[in-house]
């Protein structure tokens, strides 16, 4: 007879060990991909932890808008009665352990954690057990007592769940730092074949205007009640979904629904689910969909001025700015004494902070020669040579070992 014991906190949070890391929390998304290899210092606590690799796989040590920080990235349960094709904690895996958390145990849990220092900012998501409201409810629960009881003023990132209530979505942004909405597909066709259990437009989208029209309403009633920001997730690649569809989407809802960023997930598959033997989606796609919706989200470019290939994808081989101005600037390139920000913003090379610089420099002086712009800070001199003029004519490149531009 097989006879487990029941699993303490600790063991509890390293079950769901590392099977969410494919879920971003921070602002480097990209670079969340493998467990902390950081070593933990440990303290005289009874409790926590034993070993420093009973927590490593839930740790993350990302960068946040309150600077890099290991979060703890955790789950009330890794039970669900949802079937997402493509999740390891789908209903009717069998290949592993489930655990629950209480909402006192997990801030409990986490408390003892962050006061031993080891960790400075919390994820918490959850599998759904009688509904999303019910999971939503406990993810609070936690958070309230997290704030309240323990005083804990520091990140906090909370997926909401599908289908949560308005007050719901209201009381977790009032208490977090960022909140989680995550489409999953670019369309609800998309969606129903990666998960046929969610609905799309009511028990997502509806939210996501919900945490937009609620973070309006509080700047426009009680500035500072809430700080959260609204991210979403897409999971990329598994059921044909195209660049162009995840792209769209997400540049429409940078500009009219309020989120702050999007999340791409390459899709991996996972042993014992339906998509256990699609292949793998590449992370150079994922690289590339993040450089895109930087330019649609900080360069002001619209989603037709991104270079889609006929399929609706992004190129791989070289970055969509690049692709852009070869296919654009190389003939026809920018003059640096005369282009308004938002042309400076097509040149490689060139960012918001570089932009600025030039259009300041440009007022005190002429800029004609690449050691100018190096002199103001631009870093990405070389990058934009080949698409700019300086003093009227195209400034000398360095030649590569290739002779490739
Ligand atoms: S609802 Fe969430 S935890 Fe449950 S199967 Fe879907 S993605 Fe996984």
């Amino acid at each position: 007879m097989n006879i487990h014991r029941t699993p303490d906190p600790i063991e509890k949070l390293a079950l769901v060990g590392d099977a969410n890391r494919f879920e971003p929390v921070g602002d480097r998304p990209q670079a969340e991909r493998k467990p902390s290899a950081a070593p933990l210092h440990f303290v005289d606590e009874p409790q926590i932890p034993r070993s420093a690799a009973d927590i490593r796989p839930c740790i993350t040590h990302v960068s946040t808008p309150q600077g890099k920080k290991p979060i703890l990235k955790a789950m009330m349960t890794t039970a669900c009665e949802r079937n997402c094709y493509y999740c390891p904690f789908r209903a009717g895996r069998g290949e592993m352990r489930r655990v629950t958390f209480k909402p006192d145990e997990m801030a409990k849990t986490f408390h003892q954690l962050e006061q031993a220092r080891l960790v400075d900012g919390l994820f918490l998501s959850s599998g759904i057990i009688n509904g999303g409201v019910t999971a939503q409810d406990k993810i609070i629960d936690t958070v309230e007592i997290l704030r309240r009881r323990y005083g804990y003023q520091g990140y906090i990132h909370l997926k909401i769940m599908p289908g949560a209530e308005y007050d719901q979505i209201l009381r977790a942004m009032q208490l977090a730092d960022r909140v989680s909405i995550n489409l999953e597909g670019p369309t609800a066709q998309r969606l129903d074949r990666l998960a046929p259990m969610k609905n799309y437009y009511d028990e997502l989208l509806q939210r996501l205007r919900w945490a937009h029209e609620i973070r309006r309403q509080a700047w426009a009633e009680a500035p500072g009640l809430i700080r959260a920001s609204i991210v979403t997730q897409f999971v990329v690649g598994a059921v044909g979904d195209t660049d162009v569809e995840l792209l769209s989407l997400t540049g429409n809802l940078h500009r009219l629904g309020g989120l702050d960023r999007a999340y791409f997930s390459a899709f991996n598959p996972v042993s014992g689910t339906p998509f256990e033997n699609l292949p793998p989606t590449p992370a150079i796609r994922e690289r590339r969909l993040y450089q895109a919706s930087y330019l649609l989200r900080d360069y002001g470019w619209d989603v037709e001025d991104l270079p889609f290939e006929p399929g609706g994808n992004l190129r791989t081989d070289t970055d969509p700015k690049t692709a852009w101005a070869d296919l654009h600037l190389r003939e026809r390139p920018i003059d640096v004494m005369r282009a308004t920000r938002e042309e400076l913003l097509r040149v490689p090379g060139i960012g918001p902070v570089g932009a600025d610089a030039i259009l300041k420099a440009r007022r005190q002086g002429r800029l004609s020669d690449l050691s100018h712009l190096r002199k103001i800070g631009l870093r990405g001199v070389e990058r934009a040579a080949p698409y700019i003029l300086l003093d009227g004519r195209r400034p000398p490149q360095q030649l590569s070992l290739f002779g490739v531009g």
